[in-house]
């Protein structure tokens, strides 16, 4: 049990040290410098495990594995449906807001939304 936490917190600080929305494996492989016996189930389980928490959030991709961002808060992702990488957008680039309170909002209470953007990166559009 102390040993899966400790797992779990190496797996936790890999990914913090991140703004470019590894995916299990590319965290699997960093971690394993760290601790050589984990395994790539160790490392899903537990970003699993802390994606349901509410600690990092999980980003579905089409066809491509998922990735992780240790930053929970709404902010816009830009993915690449050439490559799969996911960035996150420049903090001038602002999102509009929908909010309301009358019409289709009436009876309605919004709690937060997902923007994502989908495209071609710049590689990948060339
Ligand atoms: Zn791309
Ligand atoms: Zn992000």
């Amino acid at each position: 049990m102390k040993n899966f936490s400790r797992q779990r917190t190496l797996v936790l600080e890999t990914l913090l040290k991140h703004r470019d929305h590894p995916t299990a494996d590319d965290l699997y492989r960093e971690v394993k410098e760290d601790l050589p016996q984990i395994s790539l189930g160790t490392v899903y389980r537990n970003l699993k495990k802390l994606a349901e928490n509410g600690v990092i959030s999980r980003i579905s991709v089409p066809d491509s594995p998922d990735r992780y961002d240790p930053h929970t808060g709404m902010h816009p992702h830009f993915i690449c449906t050439g490559c799969g990488t996911v960035e996150d957008l420049p903090d001038d680039i602002t999102v509009p807001e929908i909010r309301g309170d009358s019409g289709w909002f009436k009876g309605r209470e919004i709690h937060g939304s997902v923007f994502q953007l989908y495209g071609l990166c710049r590689k990948c559009g060339k």
